[in-house]
Protein backbone atom coordinates (compact mmCIF):
# COMPACT_ATOMS: atom_id res chain seq x y z
CA UNK A 1 0.00 0.00 0.00
CA UNK A 2 2.86 2.43 0.87
CA UNK A 3 5.07 1.35 -2.04
CA UNK A 4 1.94 2.29 -4.53
CA UNK A 5 1.61 5.53 -2.38
CA UNK A 6 5.11 6.56 -3.33
CA UNK A 7 4.87 5.69 -6.55
CA UNK A 8 1.38 7.92 -7.75
CA UNK A 9 3.71 10.68 -5.73
CA UNK A 10 6.95 10.68 -7.55
CA UNK A 11 4.36 10.11 -10.80
CA UNK A 12 2.45 13.59 -9.95
CA UNK A 13 5.58 15.49 -9.28
CA UNK A 14 7.15 14.33 -12.62
CA UNK A 15 3.84 14.83 -14.26
CA UNK A 16 3.40 17.85 -12.59
CA UNK A 17 6.92 19.03 -14.05
CA UNK A 18 5.65 18.30 -17.54
CA UNK A 19 2.39 19.67 -17.71
CA UNK A 20 4.48 22.95 -16.71
CA UNK A 21 6.81 22.75 -19.96
CA UNK A 22 3.69 21.79 -22.14
CA UNK A 23 1.79 24.47 -21.17
CA UNK A 24 4.43 26.82 -21.92
CA UNK A 25 4.54 25.55 -25.32
CA UNK A 26 2.03 26.12 -27.61
CA UNK A 27 0.58 22.82 -27.04
CA UNK A 28 -3.00 22.01 -25.08
CA UNK A 29 -2.56 19.45 -22.52
CA UNK A 30 -5.38 16.54 -21.64
CA UNK A 31 -5.39 14.09 -19.00
CA UNK A 32 -8.08 11.00 -19.34
CA UNK A 33 -9.15 8.80 -17.23
CA UNK A 34 -10.82 6.06 -18.27
CA UNK A 35 -12.91 4.19 -15.71
CA UNK A 36 -14.86 7.92 -14.95
CA UNK A 37 -13.95 9.01 -18.60
CA UNK A 38 -12.80 12.44 -17.02
CA UNK A 39 -10.96 14.30 -19.02
CA UNK A 40 -8.95 16.98 -17.49
CA UNK A 41 -8.02 19.90 -20.36
CA UNK A 42 -5.74 22.84 -19.55
CA UNK A 43 -6.01 26.74 -20.59
CA UNK A 44 -4.02 26.33 -23.73
CA UNK A 45 -6.16 23.57 -24.81
CA UNK A 46 -9.65 26.01 -24.62
CA UNK A 47 -7.86 29.04 -25.77
CA UNK A 48 -6.81 26.97 -29.36
CA UNK A 49 -10.44 26.24 -30.11
CA UNK A 50 -11.98 29.78 -28.34
CA UNK A 51 -13.75 27.62 -25.63
CA UNK A 52 -14.45 28.64 -22.06
CA UNK A 53 -13.10 26.58 -19.38
CA UNK A 54 -15.68 24.26 -18.70
CA UNK A 55 -17.55 24.90 -21.98
CA UNK A 56 -17.00 21.59 -23.04
CA UNK A 57 -18.52 18.46 -21.30
CA UNK A 58 -15.97 16.85 -18.70
CA UNK A 59 -15.79 13.28 -20.29
CA UNK A 60 -13.71 11.96 -23.03
CA UNK A 61 -17.08 11.34 -25.02
CA UNK A 62 -18.10 14.66 -24.93
CA UNK A 63 -14.72 15.70 -26.35
CA UNK A 64 -15.37 12.71 -29.53
CA UNK A 65 -18.28 15.07 -30.14
CA UNK A 66 -16.55 17.67 -31.39
CA UNK A 67 -13.82 15.99 -33.91
CA UNK A 68 -15.15 15.93 -37.22
CA UNK A 69 -17.60 13.04 -38.78
CA UNK A 70 -14.88 12.16 -42.06
CA UNK A 71 -12.09 12.01 -39.27
CA UNK A 72 -13.88 10.18 -36.51
CA UNK A 73 -13.34 6.40 -37.68
CA UNK A 74 -9.69 7.41 -37.92
CA UNK A 75 -9.51 8.48 -34.79
CA UNK A 76 -11.19 6.39 -32.82
CA UNK A 77 -8.85 3.32 -34.50
CA UNK A 78 -6.02 5.27 -33.58
CA UNK A 79 -7.00 5.23 -29.89
CA UNK A 80 -8.00 1.80 -29.93
CA UNK A 81 -4.60 0.71 -31.41
CA UNK A 82 -2.50 2.49 -29.03
CA UNK A 83 -5.16 1.06 -25.73
CA UNK A 84 -4.38 -2.43 -27.25
CA UNK A 85 -0.85 -2.12 -27.17
CA UNK A 86 -0.23 -1.86 -30.66
CA UNK A 87 1.75 1.64 -30.96
CA UNK A 88 4.11 2.94 -28.42
CA UNK A 89 2.72 6.78 -28.86
CA UNK A 90 -0.94 7.57 -29.79
CA UNK A 91 -1.27 9.70 -32.55
CA UNK A 92 -4.15 10.96 -34.79
CA UNK A 93 -4.80 13.95 -37.14
CA UNK A 94 -8.27 14.96 -37.05
CA UNK A 95 -10.20 18.42 -37.66
CA UNK A 96 -11.60 19.37 -34.44
CA UNK A 97 -14.90 21.54 -34.58
CA UNK A 98 -14.24 25.49 -32.51
CA UNK A 99 -16.43 27.93 -30.40
CA UNK A 100 -16.95 29.82 -34.05
CA UNK A 101 -18.20 26.98 -35.70
CA UNK A 102 -14.70 26.08 -38.26
CA UNK A 103 -12.81 23.49 -37.90
CA UNK A 104 -9.28 23.38 -37.26
CA UNK A 105 -6.47 20.49 -37.94
CA UNK A 106 -5.28 19.31 -34.72
CA UNK A 107 -2.68 16.77 -34.21
CA UNK A 108 -3.27 14.76 -31.21
CA UNK A 109 -0.43 12.62 -29.23
CA UNK A 110 -0.40 11.00 -26.31
CA UNK A 111 0.51 7.90 -24.12
CA UNK A 112 -1.05 5.66 -21.06
CA UNK A 113 0.72 6.94 -17.92
CA UNK A 114 -0.78 4.42 -15.32
CA UNK A 115 -2.09 0.50 -16.12
CA UNK A 116 -3.86 -1.84 -13.36
CA UNK A 117 -2.13 -4.71 -12.26
CA UNK A 118 -3.41 -6.91 -15.01
CA UNK A 119 -2.55 -4.10 -17.46
CA UNK A 120 -5.66 -2.59 -18.06
CA UNK A 121 -5.11 1.28 -18.97
CA UNK A 122 -5.94 3.45 -16.16
CA UNK A 123 -4.80 6.45 -17.79
CA UNK A 124 -3.23 8.59 -20.56
CA UNK A 125 -2.18 12.05 -20.94
CA UNK A 126 -1.73 13.75 -24.38
CA UNK A 127 -1.42 17.14 -25.98
CA UNK A 128 -2.78 18.58 -29.18
CA UNK A 129 -1.22 20.90 -31.65
CA UNK A 130 -2.71 22.93 -34.30
CA UNK A 131 -1.48 21.96 -37.69
CA UNK A 132 -3.72 23.98 -39.76
CA UNK A 133 -0.59 25.80 -41.45
CA UNK A 134 1.13 22.32 -42.31
CA UNK A 135 -2.43 20.77 -43.47
CA UNK A 136 -2.90 24.22 -45.46
CA UNK A 137 0.48 23.77 -47.59
CA UNK A 138 -0.15 20.04 -47.93
CA UNK A 139 -3.25 20.69 -49.40
CA UNK A 140 -1.59 23.11 -51.47
CA UNK A 141 0.66 20.92 -52.78
CA UNK A 142 -2.01 18.09 -53.54
CA UNK A 143 -3.86 20.90 -55.74
CA UNK A 144 -0.26 21.58 -57.53
CA UNK A 145 0.64 18.39 -57.92
CA UNK A 146 -3.00 17.76 -59.86
CA UNK A 147 -4.10 21.15 -61.40
CA UNK A 148 -2.55 23.50 -63.79
CA UNK A 149 -1.74 27.07 -62.40
CA UNK A 150 -2.78 28.72 -65.64
CA UNK A 151 -6.30 27.64 -66.29
CA UNK A 152 -7.10 25.41 -62.50
CA UNK A 153 -8.42 22.57 -64.05
CA UNK A 154 -7.00 18.77 -63.48
CA UNK A 155 -3.64 18.33 -64.76
CA UNK A 156 -2.10 15.40 -66.76
CA UNK A 157 -1.72 13.41 -63.90
CA UNK A 158 -5.64 14.03 -61.89
CA UNK A 159 -6.87 13.78 -65.32
CA UNK A 160 -5.46 9.75 -65.99
CA UNK A 161 -5.92 9.25 -62.77
CA UNK A 162 -10.08 10.58 -63.62
CA UNK A 163 -9.80 8.50 -66.31
CA UNK A 164 -8.70 5.79 -65.29
CA UNK A 165 -11.16 5.66 -62.78
CA UNK A 166 -14.15 5.90 -65.21
CA UNK A 167 -12.90 3.23 -67.41
CA UNK A 168 -13.65 1.16 -64.54
CA UNK A 169 -17.03 2.67 -63.37
CA UNK A 170 -17.54 2.53 -67.44
CA UNK A 171 -16.86 -1.59 -67.22
CA UNK A 172 -18.67 -2.27 -64.75
CA UNK A 173 -22.03 -0.62 -65.65
CA UNK A 174 -21.65 -1.45 -69.07
CA UNK A 175 -21.09 1.90 -70.20
CA UNK A 176 -19.51 4.21 -73.24
CA UNK A 177 -17.24 6.82 -72.62
CA UNK A 178 -15.66 9.27 -75.06
CA UNK A 179 -12.12 10.77 -74.80
CA UNK A 180 -11.76 14.38 -76.92
CA UNK A 181 -8.61 15.53 -77.06
CA UNK A 182 -8.54 19.44 -78.17
CA UNK A 183 -5.71 21.83 -79.48
CA UNK A 184 -5.90 25.27 -80.36
CA UNK A 185 -5.02 26.05 -83.93
CA UNK A 186 -2.36 28.48 -84.14
CA UNK A 187 -1.52 28.84 -80.31
CA UNK A 188 1.73 29.58 -80.87
CA UNK A 189 1.58 32.40 -83.00
CA UNK A 190 -0.36 34.14 -80.82
CA UNK A 191 1.51 33.22 -77.38
CA UNK A 192 4.79 34.92 -80.12
CA UNK A 193 2.98 37.66 -81.44
CA UNK A 194 0.60 38.88 -78.53
CA UNK A 195 2.72 37.65 -75.53
CA UNK A 196 2.96 35.06 -72.81
CA UNK A 197 0.28 37.19 -70.94
CA UNK A 198 -1.96 37.18 -73.38
CA UNK A 199 -1.34 33.45 -74.50
CA UNK A 200 -2.15 32.46 -70.47
CA UNK A 201 -5.43 34.41 -70.36
CA UNK A 202 -6.33 32.61 -73.85
CA UNK A 203 -5.80 29.38 -72.49
CA UNK A 204 -7.71 30.32 -69.19
CA UNK A 205 -10.58 31.49 -71.17
CA UNK A 206 -10.46 28.80 -73.30
CA UNK A 207 -10.16 26.21 -70.08
CA UNK A 208 -14.14 27.76 -68.95
CA UNK A 209 -15.56 27.88 -72.28
CA UNK A 210 -15.01 23.89 -72.39
CA UNK A 211 -16.48 23.88 -69.03
CA UNK A 212 -19.26 25.40 -70.35
CA UNK A 213 -19.36 23.01 -72.96
CA UNK A 214 -20.07 19.68 -70.87
CA UNK A 215 -21.72 18.25 -68.05
CA UNK A 216 -20.82 18.49 -64.20
CA UNK A 217 -19.78 14.66 -65.00
CA UNK A 218 -17.87 15.08 -67.46
CA UNK A 219 -14.09 15.84 -66.91
CA UNK A 220 -12.11 18.90 -68.70
CA UNK A 221 -8.58 19.24 -68.32
CA UNK A 222 -5.31 20.62 -69.67
CA UNK A 223 -2.20 18.05 -70.82
CA UNK A 224 0.24 21.08 -70.93
CA UNK A 225 0.81 23.60 -73.64
CA UNK A 226 -2.42 24.01 -75.60
CA UNK A 227 -3.96 20.82 -75.72
CA UNK A 228 -6.98 20.20 -73.24
CA UNK A 229 -8.97 16.76 -72.64
CA UNK A 230 -12.43 16.32 -72.51
CA UNK A 231 -14.05 13.04 -71.01
CA UNK A 232 -17.70 12.68 -71.71
CA UNK A 233 -19.33 10.04 -69.87
CA UNK A 234 -22.42 7.68 -68.96
CA UNK A 235 -22.69 8.14 -72.63
CA UNK A 236 -26.11 6.91 -74.03
CA UNK A 237 -26.60 8.38 -77.33
CA UNK A 238 -23.69 8.90 -79.86
CA UNK A 239 -25.11 11.63 -81.64
CA UNK A 240 -24.46 13.34 -78.23
CA UNK A 241 -20.48 13.60 -78.97
CA UNK A 242 -20.65 14.82 -82.00
CA UNK A 243 -23.13 17.50 -80.54
CA UNK A 244 -20.34 18.59 -77.70
CA UNK A 245 -17.86 18.33 -80.49
CA UNK A 246 -19.43 20.90 -82.22
CA UNK A 247 -20.36 22.80 -79.87
CA UNK A 248 -17.05 23.32 -78.18
CA UNK A 249 -15.24 23.95 -81.85
CA UNK A 250 -18.33 27.25 -81.77
CA UNK A 251 -17.21 28.45 -78.81
CA UNK A 252 -13.39 28.49 -79.07
CA UNK A 253 -14.13 30.39 -82.27
CA UNK A 254 -15.90 32.88 -80.49
CA UNK A 255 -13.44 36.03 -80.56
CA UNK A 256 -11.55 36.73 -77.11
CA UNK A 257 -11.12 40.53 -75.87
CA UNK A 258 -7.95 40.99 -74.35
CA UNK A 259 -8.12 44.39 -73.54
CA UNK A 260 -8.61 46.54 -76.99
CA UNK A 261 -7.05 43.37 -78.47
CA UNK A 262 -9.65 40.77 -80.71
CA UNK A 263 -7.73 37.81 -81.11
CA UNK A 264 -9.52 34.49 -82.75
CA UNK A 265 -8.22 31.22 -82.97
CA UNK A 266 -10.16 27.59 -83.72
CA UNK A 267 -9.40 24.15 -82.35
CA UNK A 268 -8.88 21.15 -83.85
CA UNK A 269 -10.84 17.87 -81.75
CA UNK A 270 -9.70 14.20 -81.97
CA UNK A 271 -12.31 11.98 -80.67
CA UNK A 272 -11.90 7.81 -79.81
CA UNK A 273 -14.73 6.13 -77.84
CA UNK A 274 -14.68 3.28 -75.02
CA UNK A 275 -15.21 0.90 -75.49
CA UNK A 276 -15.15 0.94 -79.73
CA UNK A 277 -12.03 1.75 -80.25
CA UNK A 278 -10.47 0.13 -76.85
CA UNK A 279 -10.32 -0.63 -73.51
CA UNK A 280 -7.13 0.33 -72.65
CA UNK A 281 -6.29 3.81 -71.24
CA UNK A 282 -3.23 4.18 -73.15
CA UNK A 283 -3.88 3.10 -75.77
CA UNK A 284 -7.15 5.43 -75.95
CA UNK A 285 -4.84 8.59 -74.99
CA UNK A 286 -2.85 8.00 -78.38
CA UNK A 287 -5.56 7.40 -80.40
CA UNK A 288 -7.25 10.15 -79.22
CA UNK A 289 -3.87 12.04 -80.32
CA UNK A 290 -3.45 10.51 -83.36
CA UNK A 291 -7.21 11.63 -84.04
CA UNK A 292 -6.45 15.22 -83.60
CA UNK A 293 -3.71 15.15 -86.08
CA UNK A 294 -5.83 14.16 -88.46
CA UNK A 295 -8.02 16.64 -87.73
CA UNK A 296 -5.17 19.53 -87.52
CA UNK A 297 -3.95 17.99 -91.26
CA UNK A 298 -7.77 17.93 -92.41
CA UNK A 299 -7.62 21.77 -92.32
CA UNK A 300 -7.78 22.84 -88.70
CA UNK A 301 -11.17 23.64 -86.97
CA UNK A 302 -12.86 20.52 -87.34
CA UNK A 303 -13.19 16.81 -85.07
CA UNK A 304 -12.13 13.85 -86.56
CA UNK A 305 -12.65 10.12 -84.77
CA UNK A 306 -10.29 7.95 -84.65
CA UNK A 307 -9.92 5.34 -86.92
CA UNK A 308 -7.60 2.57 -87.32
CA UNK A 309 -5.24 3.62 -90.39
CA UNK A 310 -4.17 6.32 -88.48
CA UNK A 311 -1.73 4.09 -86.42
CA UNK A 312 -0.86 3.76 -89.75
CA UNK A 313 -0.17 7.04 -90.70
CA UNK A 314 1.25 8.03 -87.01
CA UNK A 315 3.99 5.20 -88.06
CA UNK A 316 5.08 6.34 -91.13
CA UNK A 317 5.26 10.05 -89.53
CA UNK A 318 8.04 8.32 -87.14
CA UNK A 319 9.59 6.40 -89.89
CA UNK A 320 9.89 10.20 -92.17
CA UNK A 321 11.34 11.78 -88.98
CA UNK A 322 13.92 8.86 -88.85
CA UNK A 323 14.95 8.95 -92.98
CA UNK A 324 14.78 12.63 -92.54
CA UNK A 325 17.79 12.83 -90.51
CA UNK A 326 19.85 10.87 -92.64
CA UNK A 327 18.79 12.91 -95.79
CA UNK A 328 21.19 15.77 -95.63
CA UNK A 329 24.03 13.11 -95.46
CA UNK A 330 22.73 11.01 -97.67
CA UNK A 331 22.23 13.71 -100.15
CA UNK A 332 18.82 13.20 -100.59
CA UNK A 333 18.40 16.77 -100.36
CA UNK A 334 17.88 18.44 -103.90
CA UNK A 335 16.32 22.24 -104.87
CA UNK A 336 14.03 22.56 -107.56
CA UNK A 337 13.80 26.24 -108.96
CA UNK A 338 10.36 27.85 -109.86
CA UNK A 339 10.96 31.11 -111.96
CA UNK A 340 9.72 34.59 -111.35
CA UNK A 341 8.74 36.67 -114.36
CA UNK A 342 9.08 40.10 -114.47
CA UNK A 343 5.19 41.34 -115.86
CA UNK A 344 6.19 44.31 -117.64
CA UNK A 345 8.51 42.31 -119.76
CA UNK A 346 8.07 38.78 -119.62
CA UNK A 347 11.63 38.11 -118.73
CA UNK A 348 12.98 35.79 -115.80
CA UNK A 349 14.91 37.59 -113.70
CA UNK A 350 14.58 35.81 -110.19
CA UNK A 351 13.62 32.31 -108.73
CA UNK A 352 12.32 30.57 -106.08
CA UNK A 353 13.91 27.85 -104.73
CA UNK A 354 11.73 25.16 -103.07
CA UNK A 355 13.05 22.14 -101.51
CA UNK A 356 12.31 18.53 -102.50
CA UNK A 357 13.33 15.38 -100.73
CA UNK A 358 14.68 12.09 -103.63
CA UNK A 359 13.67 9.22 -100.88
CA UNK A 360 15.12 5.70 -101.94
CA UNK A 361 11.60 4.07 -101.57
CA UNK A 362 9.25 7.03 -101.78
CA UNK A 363 10.52 8.64 -104.84
CA UNK A 364 10.16 12.64 -104.69
CA UNK A 365 8.63 13.69 -101.80
CA UNK A 366 7.57 17.45 -101.32
CA UNK A 367 7.83 20.08 -98.77
CA UNK A 368 4.64 19.54 -97.51
CA UNK A 369 5.25 16.43 -96.23
CA UNK A 370 8.14 16.82 -94.41
CA UNK A 371 8.98 20.09 -93.74
CA UNK A 372 6.59 20.56 -91.01
CA UNK A 373 8.53 17.22 -89.32
CA UNK A 374 11.98 18.88 -89.89
CA UNK A 375 10.55 21.65 -87.87
CA UNK A 376 9.17 19.53 -85.55
CA UNK A 377 12.15 17.71 -84.79
CA UNK A 378 14.54 20.15 -85.28
CA UNK A 379 15.91 19.24 -88.20
CA UNK A 380 14.72 22.18 -90.49
CA UNK A 381 18.39 23.89 -89.29
CA UNK A 382 20.59 21.44 -90.93
CA UNK A 383 18.07 20.72 -94.05
CA UNK A 384 17.43 24.78 -94.40
CA UNK A 385 21.24 25.19 -94.42
CA UNK A 386 21.74 22.57 -97.06
CA UNK A 387 19.02 24.16 -98.95
CA UNK A 388 20.38 27.82 -99.01
CA UNK A 389 24.04 26.67 -99.88
CA UNK A 390 22.85 24.84 -102.68
CA UNK A 391 20.45 27.56 -103.87
CA UNK A 392 23.70 30.19 -102.86
CA UNK A 393 26.18 28.06 -105.27
CA UNK A 394 23.30 28.01 -108.45
CA UNK A 395 23.03 32.01 -107.60
CA UNK A 396 27.08 32.37 -108.24
CA UNK A 397 26.90 30.23 -111.44
CA UNK A 398 23.50 31.94 -113.14
CA UNK A 399 24.23 35.19 -112.07
CA UNK A 400 27.21 34.81 -114.77
CA UNK A 401 24.48 34.22 -117.51
CA UNK A 402 22.43 36.86 -116.11
CA UNK A 403 24.15 39.34 -113.77
CA UNK A 404 20.80 40.93 -111.70
CA UNK A 405 19.81 37.42 -111.18
CA UNK A 406 18.33 36.92 -108.04
CA UNK A 407 17.50 33.55 -105.74
CA UNK A 408 14.73 33.59 -102.84
CA UNK A 409 15.21 31.11 -100.03
CA UNK A 410 12.29 30.11 -97.73
CA UNK A 411 13.26 30.52 -94.27
CA UNK A 412 10.43 29.41 -91.94
CA UNK A 413 9.99 30.54 -88.04
CA UNK A 414 11.79 27.93 -86.62
CA UNK A 415 14.92 28.59 -88.46
CA UNK A 416 14.65 31.90 -86.45
CA UNK A 417 13.97 30.65 -83.47
CA UNK A 418 17.05 28.46 -83.15
CA UNK A 419 19.73 29.84 -81.15
CA UNK A 420 22.36 29.20 -83.83
CA UNK A 421 23.66 32.24 -85.48
CA UNK A 422 23.31 32.76 -89.31
CA UNK A 423 26.61 34.19 -90.11
CA UNK A 424 27.74 31.52 -91.75
CA UNK A 425 25.18 31.95 -94.42
CA UNK A 426 26.63 35.36 -95.28
CA UNK A 427 30.10 33.83 -95.41
CA UNK A 428 28.83 31.53 -97.44
CA UNK A 429 27.96 34.32 -100.20
CA UNK A 430 31.22 36.07 -99.37
CA UNK A 431 33.23 32.93 -100.30
CA UNK A 432 31.17 32.15 -103.48
CA UNK A 433 31.76 35.76 -104.32
CA UNK A 434 28.33 36.15 -104.09
CA UNK A 435 27.05 40.29 -103.66
CA UNK A 436 24.30 40.10 -100.94
CA UNK A 437 21.65 41.61 -102.47
CA UNK A 438 21.91 38.48 -105.12
CA UNK A 439 20.19 36.24 -102.47
CA UNK A 440 16.20 37.07 -100.78
CA UNK A 441 14.91 35.25 -97.50
CA UNK A 442 11.23 34.56 -97.66
CA UNK A 443 9.09 35.25 -94.36
CA UNK A 444 6.26 34.65 -93.28
CA UNK A 445 4.32 37.75 -91.30
CA UNK A 446 3.95 35.81 -88.22
CA UNK A 447 7.67 36.52 -87.89
CA UNK A 448 7.55 39.85 -87.99
CA UNK A 449 5.25 40.20 -84.92
CA UNK A 450 7.01 37.79 -83.26
CA UNK A 451 8.38 39.84 -79.96
CA UNK A 452 11.39 38.04 -79.96
CA UNK A 453 14.69 40.42 -80.36
CA UNK A 454 16.71 37.93 -81.27
CA UNK A 455 14.17 38.04 -84.25
CA UNK A 456 14.32 41.56 -85.19
CA UNK A 457 18.70 41.55 -85.01
CA UNK A 458 18.77 38.82 -87.91
CA UNK A 459 16.67 40.43 -89.82
CA UNK A 460 18.92 43.26 -90.09
CA UNK A 461 21.57 41.54 -90.04
CA UNK A 462 20.83 40.09 -93.08
CA UNK A 463 19.69 43.37 -94.31
CA UNK A 464 23.41 44.65 -93.40
CA UNK A 465 24.77 42.36 -95.57
CA UNK A 466 23.00 43.82 -98.40
CA UNK A 467 20.41 40.37 -98.51
CA UNK A 468 16.72 41.18 -99.62
CA UNK A 469 13.31 40.77 -97.57
CA UNK A 470 10.42 39.18 -98.83
CA UNK A 471 7.28 38.52 -97.13
CA UNK A 472 5.29 35.58 -97.99
CA UNK A 473 1.97 34.06 -98.42
CA UNK A 474 0.77 38.06 -97.53
CA UNK A 475 -1.94 38.41 -96.63
CA UNK A 476 -3.47 35.23 -94.85
CA UNK A 477 -1.85 36.22 -91.79
CA UNK A 478 -2.54 39.46 -89.93
CA UNK A 479 -0.03 42.06 -89.77
CA UNK A 480 -0.88 45.50 -91.57
CA UNK A 481 1.46 46.68 -94.63
CA UNK A 482 1.72 49.77 -92.82
CA UNK A 483 3.38 47.72 -89.93
CA UNK A 484 5.70 46.42 -92.72
CA UNK A 485 7.20 50.03 -92.64
CA UNK A 486 8.93 49.47 -89.24
CA UNK A 487 11.24 46.32 -91.03
CA UNK A 488 13.26 47.10 -94.26
CA UNK A 489 11.17 44.92 -96.35
CA UNK A 490 11.85 44.63 -99.80
CA UNK A 491 9.10 42.49 -101.41
CA UNK A 492 5.63 41.02 -100.87
CA UNK A 493 4.52 37.82 -102.16
CA UNK A 494 0.54 38.20 -102.89
CA UNK A 495 -0.59 34.83 -101.44
CA UNK A 496 -2.41 32.02 -103.77
CA UNK A 497 -5.64 32.23 -102.28
CA UNK A 498 -6.12 35.69 -103.49
CA UNK A 499 -4.68 35.04 -107.44
CA UNK A 500 -6.74 31.98 -107.58
CA UNK A 501 -9.77 33.90 -108.08
CA UNK A 502 -8.95 36.90 -109.82
CA UNK A 503 -11.37 38.03 -112.32
CA UNK A 504 -12.40 41.28 -113.32
CA UNK A 505 -14.48 43.27 -110.86
CA UNK A 506 -14.06 40.64 -107.90
CA UNK A 507 -13.15 41.40 -104.00
CA UNK A 508 -9.95 39.57 -104.61
CA UNK A 509 -8.71 41.84 -107.34
CA UNK A 510 -9.37 45.42 -105.34
CA UNK A 511 -7.05 43.52 -102.58
CA UNK A 512 -4.27 43.41 -105.23
CA UNK A 513 -5.01 46.43 -106.52
CA UNK A 514 -4.82 47.69 -102.76
CA UNK A 515 -1.70 45.96 -101.59
CA UNK A 516 0.22 46.93 -104.60
CA UNK A 517 -0.53 50.55 -104.40
CA UNK A 518 0.33 50.19 -100.37
CA UNK A 519 3.19 48.51 -101.41
CA UNK A 520 4.31 51.07 -103.71
CA UNK A 521 3.77 53.65 -101.69
CA UNK A 522 6.18 52.49 -98.96
CA UNK A 523 8.84 51.43 -101.59
CA UNK A 524 8.36 47.90 -101.84
CA UNK A 525 8.23 45.54 -105.03
CA UNK A 526 5.05 43.29 -105.24
CA UNK A 527 5.24 39.45 -106.39
CA UNK A 528 2.07 37.06 -107.38
CA UNK A 529 2.24 33.48 -106.75
CA UNK A 530 0.13 30.86 -108.17
CA UNK A 531 -0.42 32.35 -111.21
CA UNK A 532 -2.13 30.11 -113.85
CA UNK A 533 -3.76 31.40 -116.41
CA UNK A 534 -3.39 34.42 -118.59
CA UNK A 535 -6.45 36.20 -117.37
CA UNK A 536 -4.78 36.42 -113.71
CA UNK A 537 -1.79 37.83 -115.19
CA UNK A 538 -3.24 40.31 -117.55
CA UNK A 539 -5.43 41.59 -114.09
CA UNK A 540 -1.89 41.55 -111.93
CA UNK A 541 -0.27 43.40 -114.57
CA UNK A 542 -2.86 46.19 -115.14
CA UNK A 543 -2.99 46.31 -111.20
CA UNK A 544 0.25 46.93 -111.42
CA UNK A 545 2.25 44.18 -109.67
CA UNK A 546 5.42 43.70 -110.43
CA UNK A 547 6.43 39.91 -110.57
CA UNK A 548 4.36 36.82 -110.87
CA UNK A 549 5.11 33.25 -110.29
CA UNK A 550 2.80 30.26 -111.07
CA UNK A 551 2.49 27.06 -112.83
CA UNK A 552 1.28 29.53 -116.35
CA UNK A 553 5.62 30.18 -116.35
CA UNK A 554 6.84 26.77 -114.99
CA UNK A 555 6.47 24.69 -112.47
CA UNK A 556 9.63 24.06 -109.94
CA UNK A 557 12.23 22.64 -111.80
CA UNK A 558 14.96 21.18 -111.47
CA UNK A 559 18.84 22.89 -112.31
CA UNK A 560 19.53 21.36 -115.06
CA UNK A 561 16.18 21.60 -116.91
CA UNK A 562 15.94 25.44 -115.66
CA UNK A 563 18.91 25.83 -117.11
CA UNK A 564 18.36 24.56 -120.34
CA UNK A 565 14.46 27.09 -120.40
CA UNK A 566 15.75 29.96 -119.21
CA UNK A 567 19.20 30.66 -119.84
CA UNK A 568 19.48 29.07 -123.26
CA UNK A 569 22.67 30.78 -124.17
CA UNK A 570 24.51 29.85 -120.83
P1 LIG B 1 5.55 28.63 -100.77
O1 LIG B 1 6.74 29.32 -100.25
O2 LIG B 1 4.27 29.38 -100.79
O3 LIG B 1 5.96 28.10 -102.18
C1 LIG B 1 5.12 28.12 -103.28
C2 LIG B 1 4.44 26.79 -103.45
O4 LIG B 1 3.42 26.94 -104.40
C3 LIG B 1 5.37 25.71 -104.00
O5 LIG B 1 4.97 24.47 -103.47
C4 LIG B 1 5.07 25.77 -105.49
O6 LIG B 1 5.34 24.57 -106.16
C5 LIG B 1 3.61 26.05 -105.48
N1 LIG B 1 3.19 26.73 -106.70
C6 LIG B 1 3.93 27.53 -107.47
N2 LIG B 1 3.18 28.00 -108.51
C7 LIG B 1 1.94 27.48 -108.35
C8 LIG B 1 0.73 27.60 -109.09
O7 LIG B 1 0.64 28.27 -110.11
N3 LIG B 1 -0.35 26.93 -108.62
C9 LIG B 1 -0.29 26.18 -107.52
N4 LIG B 1 -1.39 25.53 -107.12
N5 LIG B 1 0.84 26.04 -106.80
C10 LIG B 1 1.95 26.69 -107.20
P2 LIG B 1 5.99 23.47 -102.84
O8 LIG B 1 7.26 23.45 -103.60
O9 LIG B 1 5.26 22.18 -102.63
O10 LIG B 1 6.30 24.14 -101.44
C11 LIG B 1 5.34 24.22 -100.45
C12 LIG B 1 5.80 25.06 -99.31
O11 LIG B 1 6.89 24.44 -98.61
C13 LIG B 1 6.34 26.41 -99.73
O12 LIG B 1 5.28 27.28 -99.92
C14 LIG B 1 7.19 26.78 -98.55
O13 LIG B 1 6.40 27.36 -97.52
C15 LIG B 1 7.69 25.44 -98.07
N6 LIG B 1 9.09 25.27 -98.52
C16 LIG B 1 9.56 24.89 -99.72
N7 LIG B 1 10.89 24.87 -99.73
C17 LIG B 1 11.29 25.24 -98.49
C18 LIG B 1 12.58 25.42 -97.87
O14 LIG B 1 13.66 25.24 -98.46
N8 LIG B 1 12.59 25.82 -96.57
C19 LIG B 1 11.43 26.06 -95.89
N9 LIG B 1 11.53 26.46 -94.61
N10 LIG B 1 10.22 25.91 -96.45
C20 LIG B 1 10.14 25.50 -97.73
CA1 LIG C 1 7.91 30.95 -100.61
CA1 LIG D 1 4.01 31.51 -100.67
Amino acid sequence: MRGQDAHDLSLEVSEARWKLALEGSNMGVWDWHLDTDLVFRSGQWHEIYGYAEGEVGPTAQDGRKLIHPDDLTQAIQDIQDHLAGKTTLFESEFRLRCKDGTWKWTQSRGMIVSTSPNGRPLRLIGTHTDISERKHSEAEMLRLAHYDVITALPNRVLFLDRFEQEIRKAQRHRQALALMFIDLDRFKEINDTLGHDTGDQLLRETGQRLQGCVRATDTVARLGGDEFTVLLTHLEDMNHVDRIAQTILDHIARPYQFGDEMVYVTGSIGITLYPHDSTDLETLVRNADQAMYAAKSSGRNGYHYFTPSMQAAAFSRLKIANDLRKAVQLEQIQVHYQPIVELATGRVTKAEALVRWLHPERGLVFPGDFIPIAEDTGLITVIGDEVFAQAARQTALWRNALPNFQMTVNKSPAQFRNSREHTHWIQLLHDLGVPGESMVIEITEGLLLDAHPPIAQRLESFHDAGLRIAIDDFGTGYSSLAYLKKFEIDYVKIDRSFTANLQPDSDDLAICEAIVVMAHKLGIQVIAEGVETETQRDLLLKAGCDYAQGFLFSRPLPAAQFEARFFPAG
